[in-house]
């Protein structure tokens, strides 16, 4: 047991490893993309794999041992191991969110080793993975790639492999559209961004139809000061980190949910 836990935990520091990839090269691509089609000239266009992981200052590549998660970051003291520039402590600790969500996921998910429940886990643990790294995009950019977009929707109906999981995924995010819309119409101009329909249909998918209405309630109870603090300043508030918490919080403590719903309505 404690042996797959490690597994599972190295692994999710491996898939966060590549997510900070991902975090930093994608808006990059997809910002040049656009330019290029309206012809302006942007150069050689990046892809994820291209080029291999180098240094953001120096632009040295890096060897393989400056790319093993957490461990360089701490080895080299959170420099560049040429121009000894700083590196951001923002890698090691998505990398160590990374091992922490394939944890949370492999103790909920398995209980009694069959692959299903081992395969389960790894699904969960990779879409909290890629649900941090749109967070995190959508907080410096206030957008989400479409590819992760679509790719957490796909980890979410693979994790529920359920017809149930399918419908509960539609009615969630036909729901917040149907209001988006509404909403639209009454201020008139476009309320929310289309890229959070495709996190309630995860949320619809992983959780269920009860649980995803109660993920989003805690999205939305705790995004409200920022929502606040957002309006006064003209800021357009990224929602997606909020959403992406509330699922998590609601996955990882729907018992104590339960228990509690049940004290109160008895
Ligand atoms: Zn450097």
């Amino acid at each position: 047991m404690i042996f797959l836990a490690s597994l599972y935990f190295v692994l999710g520091l491996c898939i966060a490893s590549f997510s900070n990839v991902l975090i930093y090269r994608m808006p990059v691509i997809a910002i040049k993309k656009q330019k290029a089609k309206e012809g302006i000239d942007v150069g050689e266009i990046e892809s994820i794999s291209f080029p291999s992981s180098h240094c953001q200052n120096c632009l040295t590549p890096l060897k393989w041992y400056h790319n093993i998660p957490v461990f360089s970051w701490l080895f080299l003291g959170g420099k560049c191991a040429f121009c000894k520039s700083k590196i951001s402590i923002q890698y090691p600790i998505i990398e160590l969110l990374g091992g922490l969500f394939m944890l949370v996921g492999f103790f909920i998910e398995v209980g009694s080793f069959n692959y299903l429940e081992l395969f389960k886990a790894l699904i969960i643990g990779t879409l909290f993975i890629i649900l941090l790294a749109m967070s995190i995009i959508d907080l410096r950019y206030t957008a989400a790639p479409d590819e992760l977009l679509y790719t957490s929707v796909v980890l979410a109906l693979l994790y529920s492999f359920s017809l149930k999981g399918i419908t509960d995924a539609l009615i969630i995010a036909g729901i917040f559209t149907l209001l988006a819309l509404i909403v639209s119409l009454i201020k008139r101009r476009f309320a929310m961004g289309s890229a959070d329909i495709f996190i309630f249909a995860a949320m619809g998918a992983v959780l269920g139809l009860n649980l995803a209405f109660i993920a989003i309630f805690i999205a939305a109870i705790v995004s409200l000061p920022a929502f606040f603090i957002a309006a006064q300043k003209d800021y357009e508030l990224p929602f997606i980190p909020f959403l992406s918490f509330g699922l998590f919080v609601t996955y990882s403590l729907e018992m104590q949910i339960l228990d509690i719903l049940n004290q109160i309505y008895g």
